[in-house]
This record gives structure tokens, C-alpha cells and sequence, in this order.
């Protein structure tokens, strides 16, 4: 569904804090939880089509711990301990196996969670954001330069500025354009 959602295909953790930008939450309703995790098909497990309110309010719940420890971790802080047992309860409350099948002429083996989808579903970005969390490109993480734009990212160039380009950077650009513009008259 383009456009539903600011910007994709940022590290999981980020593209879920990215669904709580200033300007409303994304992520409302089990409708808005299920277009969200197709657009991520590519690297969440299947959930199955059953994603409820309680799943919703689950996946809300791990965001605001993982906004708040990013928020400290990218500045070089230290996050606060209530966000980073969350962050581990959260992967308690859906543990991961690797279930093995014998299909045709092999063993196959696939990571499996146990829960509710929202349960399942809080794990895997828990343990995402566990993963970035420890990873020292953490402090490199930024917003967007648009004073109006909250939209997290991780730099792949160190000179990126602005979530999108197209969007922000353009944006900024005609601004200052104009201002220029109004302060010459
Ligand atoms: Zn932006």
C-alpha cells in the first residue's frame, strides 16, 4: 500500500518507531498492524490472518520501549533499564524454537515462535532492536533534518540529512528557496 506508511525498508526497529511520527500513530488498528506487517513480509514471519485489538496494543507497547531506548542509544546514552527488560520480556513471552521438517529429500529447518501474533510479533522486534541496540552503528542512527519531520533512519552515507530526498530535501530546499524570496523583497 504505498504512501500508507512514511518510509520502509529501514531496520525493523526503525521502520516501527517510524509508525508513531507527530503527526499520528499508524499503527491504530489491526487493520493498519496487518498492512504493516505485509509491507514486511520480506523479513517478519508469517502471523497468520487473525491479528486482533490485543495484538495491536501489543505491538504498541514494545514501540514506545524501543522509541525510548533508541531515542537514549543513539545519542550515546544509556537506556533506561524498565525499556530494556521489556525488551527481554518480550522475547520471554514468545520463545523461539528451530523446527525441523522432513520435506521431500531433506531436513528443513525454520525459526518458530510460540504466543499470540501480537506476542510473536513484539518478540521479533525486540530482538531486532536487541541486535541494533548492540550494534556500534546504533549512535549513527538520526531524524530527519526537517525541522517537521521525525522520521528515524539509519545512514548508510554519512552525508544523508533527510529521510527522503524526494520528499523532505525537496521540500527544505523550496522553503529556504522562498525565504531567500521574501527576505530579497
Ligand atoms: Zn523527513
Amino acid at each position: 500500500m504505498p504512501g500508507r506508511f512514511p518510509l520502509l525498508g529501514e531496520p525493523l526497529p526503525l521502520d516501527l518507531i517510524n509508525t508513531a511520527p507527530s503527526l499520528g500513530d499508524l499503527l491504530q488498528t489491526p487493520d493498519d498492524l496487518r498492512a504493516w506487517c505485509t509491507a514486511q513480509a520480506h523479513r517478519l514471519p508469517e502471523l497468520g490472518a487473525d491479528i486482533d485489538v490485543a495484538d495491536v496494543s501489543a505491538v504498541r507497547a514494545i514501540r514506545a520501549h524501543i522509541a525510548s531506548a533508541l531515542e537514549r542509544a543513539h545519542r550515546g546514552q544509556r537506556p533506561r533499564q524498565l525499556d530494556l527488560h521489556a525488551l527481554e520480556d518480550a522475547q520471554r513471552g514468545a520463545p523461539a524454537i528451530t523446527r525441523l521438517r522432513w520435506e521431500d529429500s531433506g531436513v528443513t529447518a525454520a525459526r518458530q515462535r510460540t504466543g499470540t501474533p501480537g506476542q510473536r510479533l513484539a518478540a521479533e522486534l525486540a530482538e531486532a532492536t536487541a541486535h541494533l541496540l548492540a550494534d556500534p552503528a546504533v549512535t549513527t542512527i538520526r531524524q530527519c533534518d526537517a525541522h517537521d519531520c521525525v522520521i528515524w533512519f539509519l545512514p548508510t552515507n554519512p552525508r544523508r540529512r533527510w529521510c527522503s530526498a524526494a520528499l523532505c530535501g525537496n521540500r527544505m530546499r523550496v522553503a529556504r528557496h522562498y525565504q531567500r524570496h521574501k527576505a530579497g523583497k
